[in-house]
């Protein structure tokens, strides 16, 4: 049913821009003594190895990840400092290998779990629904040995999140971040986000989204800032576009993978953000685009209210 697997892409420029984001909101978040919860409606396998045959076939990482390493690198290209979220996002994945040899890339169930308290007081709620990738994630999260804090659920993720809203403490993070294989999934998003504002107005709500020329992935950033206006919420818009490679292939979706050419741009709408994420961004998208653009129509853009 699913042909699409995170392992191809991890790494790449919509990894750089969604964990970046996701560390930010993080950082802010935990600032309060009180306990959060955490889900991943949609969590892949959760570590990704960068040298196995899945990553290498994409190269993804090789636009991303690893430009961003090798330009951050090289302190003559830095105009300003390297940004605070930037620097935040390397330090982590600094954690996961060694001696700046990057192999093991952490997906966001564990950039999440690197920085909750879950010992002491937050929780963080897994769904993933690929057979190989669910079996993975189990088996990753297992060696963890947190069997209370951590739960991992076979199951949709849209539908999960329900029984999960409102969180016992009410203070959460949901992350959205769906494949799109399936194009119903951009109104499952909407839909799926207009149900947990009404369950629970005040949970902050992260959402990645591909830009693709199609109708569905272009209304659902507006569609998002609608409901968080409906709702009286706050919201932040983020894009990256690294451009086109020079040979002119044209975006496809993640799904409809070529070799080399790959996704060139992706969104993030923020619902109820921290207060400190615009200015972190503000700093880290021109950094992001300089490290990473390979071609025509690079930009990025930043919205917020
Ligand atoms: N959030 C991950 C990260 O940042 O490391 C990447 C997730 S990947 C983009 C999307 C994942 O959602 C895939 O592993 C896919 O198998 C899974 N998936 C697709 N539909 C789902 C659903 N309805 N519920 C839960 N997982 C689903």
């Amino acid at each position: 049913m699913f042909s699409y697997r995170h392992g191809f892409h991890a790494g790449n420029h919509a990894d750089v821009l969604k964990h970046t984001c996701l560390i930010a909101v993080l950082r802010h978040l935990t600032l309060k003594e009180s306990a959060l919860t955490v889900v991943d409606t949609h969590a892949g396998a959760g570590l990704y190895r960068l040298d196995s045959d899945l990553a290498q076939t994409a190269g993804e990482a090789l636009d991303g990840i690893h430009k961003l390493l090798d330009w951050a690198g090289k302190p003559g290209k830095l105009k300003a400092p390297l940004a605070a979220a930037l620097q935040d996002y390397i330090d982590l994945l600094g954690r996961f290998n060694h001696a700046g040899n990057l192999k093991i890339y952490p997906g966001s169930p564990f950039v999440t779990h690197h920085l909750l308290r879950l010992e002491e007081r937050d929780r963080l709620r897994l769904f993933e629904m690929h057979p190989t990738d669910a079996k993975a994630l189990a088996a990753n999260i297992a060696q963890l040995g947190a069997q209370r804090e951590i739960s991992v659920a076979r199951q949709d993720g849209f539908e999960g999140l329900k029984s999960l809203l409102p969180p016992p403490n009410r203070r959460a993070l949901v992350l959205i971040d769906p494949s799109y294989e399936i194009k119903s999934d951009y109104a499952k998003v909407s839909a799926c986000i207009q149900d947990a504002l009404k369950r629970f107005p005040t949970g902050t709500y992260m959402v990645w989204y591909p830009i693709v020329p199609r109708q569905e992935a272009h209304d659902l950033p507006r569609k998002l800032r609608a409901a968080a206006q409906r709702a009286g919420r706050s919201w932040l818009h983020a894009t990256l576009n690294i451009g086109h490679p020079e040979t002119g292939v044209q975006a496809h979706l993640p799904g409809e993978r070529q070799p080399g050419t790959g996704l060139s741009a992706s969104g993030i709408v923020v619902i109820n953000p921290p207060h400190t994420l615009q200015a972190q961004l503000a700093a880290a998208l021109p950094q992001m685009l300089a490290a990473m653009a390979r071609g025509a129509g690079k930009g990025f853009s930043l919205d917020a209210g």
